[in-house]
């Protein structure tokens, strides 16, 4: 059985002391699951230091739809890998919201990362408008359709995976329950192949880390506030196991 994946995302969160403070906590430890810790632009360069000899990756949280050139304010994927940056969360729901990235921009988002060699972590996820009007699963499937595509020119599965994130459970503390976790995840492999690696995100916690990860649909997490405290984040870390 793959190893399972845990991602943290620190968002606009922190200060150079304070993200070395969580990494110093975290440098030392050793997990059986593949983590990995998504931090601002700023602190990419003090964390891939800081943790160059451990098995911990530092990814992320946007990378540039374009390459290289006259694009002022934008990072591409070729400098994230020259940095030392492992991975790239493409498509969360924040940027989808306040920043109107659409699919396309997600799919040249993903093309560019997959151009340079770095993974992706694509976010995919329902409002709550969209649940509750029973539009769950056509919104993933829309969101998915890019994905499909790209797939379909030749882009690696083994190249980046899928996180479900449903928007409402995205620091809410109201986490999607196991059932339709499960449901979600079985629907995106179907798309997807049973083999694709689909995380869940939305209020994991070091209380329900477990049971998440039980799922056999499961095969990671994406974890936010609950990444910026080191203990807590360890511990869903081992959950992961
Ligand atoms: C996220 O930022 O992707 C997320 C899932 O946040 P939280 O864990 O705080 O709900």
């Amino acid at each position: 059985m793959a190893r399972k994946h845990v991602v943290g995302n620190w968002k606009m969160n922190g200060s150079a002391a304070a993200i070395d403070e969580v990494l110093d906590a975290l440098q030392n430890q050793s997990f059986d699951a593949s983590v990995s810790v998504c931090v601002p632009y700023p602190y990419l360069g003090q964390a891939v230091a800081k943790l160059k000899k451990s098995a911990i990756r530092v990814g992320a949280q946007n990378v540039s739809e374009y390459g290289d050139g006259a694009y002022t304010g934008e990072v591409s994927a070729r400098m994230l890998k020259d940095i030392g940056c492992a991975e790239v969360i493409i498509g969360h729901s924040e940027r989808r919201r306040y920043f109107a990235e659409s699919d396309a921009a997600v799919a040249a988002k993903l093309a560019r990362l997959l151009e340079v060699g770095l993974f992706a972590v694509v976010c995919v996820g329902e409002t709550l408008a969209e649940r509750d009007g029973g539009r769950a699963e056509a919104a993933i499937e829309s969101q998915l359709a890019p994905l499909r595509a790209l797939m379909a020119r030749g882009a690696s599965p083994e190249r980046f995976c899928v996180a479900y994130e449903p928007i409402w459970a995205i620091g809410t503390g109201r986490a999607a329950s196991l059932d339709q976790i499960a449901s979600m995840h079985e629907l995106i492999k179907r798309h997807l192949g049973a083999s694709f690696s689909v995380l869940y995100g939305g209020s994991v916690k070091a209380g329900n880390a477990s049971a998440i990860l039980t799922l056999p649909a499961v095969d990671g997490v994406l974890v936010g506030g609950a990444s910026l405290d080191a203990q807590e984040f360890a511990d869903i870390c081992r959950a992961a196991a």
